[in-house]
């Protein structure tokens, strides 16, 4: 494991085994492609693509809830436990989960402070009054009143409601969170709201976060580092700046040049062509290709390795790694 990295993933691979139709011969479909990636203590690294490109996937594999097929996690310089055991289990209060959908998460029936208890009841943490100190000063935390603690989901705004959620996860002080699309299905004026709660929550507690979402204007705000995502596999991965400032794949140019950037000139935006990504129907060679206005002949044969291109900086794509290697000086 690398020096100061809380979260390590190495070479993960997740294959799902379909079938077409009843007589349809089964077919492994790889969700995941060889992803290696790691979170610092206190730092955010942003996963950013389309639908199906992967990233909740990773995300859920990160966190040890789904098995890679291929490849590892460390998590604290330790490999990830078994899902299900014991070990596992324990380990799940230093590193949580935050769901898109806060309805969905949580239970319509239990008041929130109780929901919001359980994380505390379950890894048995305090005395009973020490837990119920802990629930009123996680409500403040997240900036609602402690009166709320005996309301229901139902009586609440998506806006707190996602609070709530954020509040149960860190009720245990993990070092990770991983947020998955945590404000996709809250209005724009809120989103900002749980961002900004998010990172301040990160700044008082010192926690590393996995930020997953398809939206680039809200990585931007929340992310040190970028991982972009296409089809399973990362394309490219900088630090969060240089990615907006000067994205070298063509895919993530054409990410960015839809978000504008404070501080520099709006890009003139480029319009994919073709359709999402379908992991069941992998182009050969670069799985771009199809959609890049760049292509040359070897990206339909080859497969662009993810390279260090720069310092910091990673790329998967035959025109970035070859502009970036030096040039060789006749002698
Ligand atoms: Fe485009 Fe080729 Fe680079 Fe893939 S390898 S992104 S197809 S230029």
């Amino acid at each position: 494991m690398s020096e100061n990295q809380l979260l390590e993933a190495s070479g993960l691979v997740k294959t799902y085994r379909t079938r077409r139709g009843l007589l349809g011969r089964p077919t492994d479909i790889r969700a995941v492609d060889d992803v290696s990636l790691s979170v610092a203590p206190s730092q955010t690294l942003g996963i950013v693509g389309e639908s199906g490109s992967g990233k909740s996937t990773t995300g859920r594999l990160l966190l040890g809830i789904e098995e890679p097929t291929e490849g590892s996690v460390r998590f604290d310089g330790n490999a990830m436990p078994r899902l299900g055991t014991a070990e596992w289990r324990a380990l799940r209060s230093r590193m949580q989960l935050v769901f898109q959908d806060p309805l969905a998460a949580l239970d319509r029936r239990v008041s929130i402070g109780t929901q919001i208890g359980e994380p505390l009841d379950i890894h048995a943490v305090g005395t009973e009054r020490e837990r119920q100190e802990r629930v009123e000063s996680l409500l403040s935390a997240v900036g609602l009143r402690r009166d709320q603690a005996d309301r229901y989901p139902h009586e609440l705004s998506g806006g707190q409601r996602q609070r709530v959620v954020i509040a149960r996860a860190i009720a245990t002080n993990p070092q990770l969170l991983v947020c998955d699309e945590p404000v996709s299905a809250l209005d724009v004026s809120i989103q900002a709201q749980v961002i900004n709660l998010l990172r301040d929550l990160q700044e008082t507690r010192g926690i590393a976060m996995a930020f997953i979402s398809h939206d680039l204007k809200v990585v931007r705000n929340i992310s040190d580092r970028v991982a972009v995502m296409y089809l399973g596999r990362i394309v490219e991965e900088a630090p969060s700046e240089e990615i907006f400032r000067r994205p070298l794949h063509p895919y993530t140019q054409a990410l960015v040049s839809s978000v504008p950037v404070p501080g520099t000139a709006l890009r003139d935006r480029i319009i994919l062509e073709g359709e999402p990504p379908n992991p069941a129907a992998r182009p050969t060679g670069c799985s771009f290709h199809p959609r890049c206005s760049l292509a040359i002949a070897r990206c339909r044969v080859e497969a662009p390795a993810l390279v260090a291109v720069e310092s910091g900086r990673k790329a998967a794509c035959h025109l970035v790694a070859s502009a970036s290697e030096p040039e060789i000086m006749d002698s």
